[in-house]
């Protein structure tokens, strides 16, 4: 398979910004030595590297070399507790670490060969022969749902999905985008740091999102920004009191929200102070990227949008027949077939053949309608957001969006909990904006049940101080029993 970065061969790119960490910067022709000079030496590692993937750039040098190399690269979370690390590394089983020069390791990885990360290495940029189906990346699932799975993911799949957003988002080597994601998960990793590098633009990492990095970078040339819904969130809550930021983001070209479903109630205060509208994509690290809202396509709240180029997508009924008229209200499971795909989860043929249909679509677990026109709305996942309740199927989602829009709520998760009369019983929690004026069970219910239909009343609140979410700001609803 050809290179995946075409720029790093280009004498033309060479002078070229290609990556920015805070004050460290590297231009297209720094990054060919450095990761060239890494490339050399990691050619000859047998199986599989870890890395330990900080915000930095030699997070960024690295997957660049190993990718170069066809060395199939295991992105560590920094942040991850002994136990986990520990499943990781020995599910994995990498046979060295790369890490930034200072960094200090968790007993868990101490064992490890370490390699140190060279950013101002010199060598000769010479991509080696790799077959497109070989492993490019093992990234760990965000473990929102149970523990995480290493999903093997093939070099075509990376240039698929890539090129498939160039497509979608109008990406190209002019585009500069505005990073403040980590780096051991596929958003951060493949889009915002591969995605960039491949079209021959740049990135420009906040080392730590703030809305301040939002508007100064945004203010100065970038051109694009990829966030998490709590990012988002985040921006929509500071918009009132700071018009530069306001400016920033009204002079964006694209804004992409992704991870999780971003809260309507965000999606359109973000608009109304900014005029520009968040665009969302539907992804996995299993599937890559499934859908999004084209930038040449009407941006529309609450949807994914359209099915990338090069992926077929459907929706099934719990018995598996595919729903063939789109209403916008049929709910079925998404599956999807593409050449962004993985190829299986390492170590786990149990789950990587009851991930597949026998005719070789991957279920995704996710349950979403389809508009007549085609864009894909998502109401949650099957095994924690759909919600059976006196023969209703209700997605937690829209429950969620409706109590979102409460002045009193600041954040809302729904789950269904067993009930004796309705089969389950829908549950909201709730965290308050004000705690010492908090909105009664009475009238959150009454709120739902007005803007949307009776039967989605919640008949239990419960209120709590925060969310559990995980590091990607995903709600950990397993987790919200004990909370
Ligand atoms: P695990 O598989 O370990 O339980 P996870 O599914 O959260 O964790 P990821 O692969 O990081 O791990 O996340 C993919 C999931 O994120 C999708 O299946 C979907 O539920 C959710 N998701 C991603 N983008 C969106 C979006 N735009 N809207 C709604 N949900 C989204
Ligand atoms: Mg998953």
């Amino acid at each position: 398979m050809s290179s995946l970065f075409p720029a790093l061969t280009d004498p033309g790119a060479a002078r070229r910004p290609a990556l920015r960490f805070g004050e460290r910067a590297l231009t297209y022709g720094e990054l060919a030595a450095a990761a060239g000079a890494l490339a050399g030496r990691l050619g000859g590692a047998p199986g599989r590297v870890a890395l330990w993937a900080t915000p930095s750039l030699e997070t960024a040098v690295a997957v660049v070399a190993a990718l170069t190399a066809g060395v199939p690269v295991v992105p560590l979370n920094p942040k991850s507790g002994e136990r986990e690390l520990g499943h990781i590394l020995a599910d994995s089983a990498p046979s060295l670490l790369l890490v930034a020069p200072g960094d200090e390791l968790p007993e868990a990885v101490r064992g490890l060969e370490r390699v140190d990360v060279d950013v101002r290495g010199t060598g000769a940029y010479a991509p080696a022969e790799v077959d497109g189906e070989s492993a490019a990346l093992v990234v760990y699932t965000s473990g929102t749902t149970g523990p995480p799975k290493g999903a093997l993911i093939p070099r075509r799949a990376v240039a698929a999905t890539l090129d498939a957003l160039a497509d979608a988002w109008q990406w190209t080597a002019d585009d500069v985008l505005v990073h403040g994601l980590p780096l051991f998960h596929v958003h951060g990793l493949v889009l915002g740091t591969v995605g960039p590098l491949r079209r021959g633009g740049s990135v420009r990492h906040l080392g730590r999102f703030g809305t301040d990095g939002v508007a100064r970078e945004l203010g100065d040339g970038a051109t694009m920004l990829f966030g998490v819904p709590t990012m988002y969130h985040r921006i929509a809550e500071a918009l009132p009191g700071d018009p530069e930021l306001a400016k920033a983001l009204g002079g964006a070209r694209l804004l992409v929200s992704g991870s999780a479903a971003l809260p309507v109630h965000d999606h359109e205060r973000i608009a109304a102070a900014t005029g520009r509208r968040v665009i969302e994509r539907y992804g996995m690290t299993e599937t890559l990227m499934n859908t999004s809202v084209r930038a040449d396509g009407e941006p529309r709240a609450g949807t994914v949008g359209v099915p990338l180029p090069g992926v077929d997508l459907r929706l099934v009924e719990e018995d598996g027949t595919p729903i063939v008229a789109y209403d916008g209200e049929t709910v079925g499971e998404i599956q999807v077939r593409g050449p962004n795909l993985f190829t299986g989860y390492l170590n786990r043929p149990d789950a990587t053949a009851a991930a597949f249909t026998a005719d070789g679509w991957f279920r995704t677990g996710d349950m979403a309608v389809r508009e007549p026109d085609g864009y894909v709305r998502i109401v949650g996942r099957k095994a924690t957001d759909l919600i059976k309740s006196g023969g209703y199927k209700i997605g937690a989602g829209e429950i969620e969006n409706a109590l979102l829009e409460h002045p009193g709520v600041r954040e809302a998760a729904v789950t269904g909990e067993p009930d004796d009369d309705l089969g389950e019983r829908i549950v909201a929690w709730v965290v308050p904006a004000d705690p010492a004026a908090r909105p009664g069970a009475e009238e959150l219910a009454d709120h739902v049940a007005r803007r949307l239909a009776p039967h989605k009343r919640p008949r239990t609140v419960r209120y709590l101080d925060a969310l559990p979410r995980n590091d990607m700001g995903k709600i950990m609803k397993r987790a919200l029993g004990d909370a």
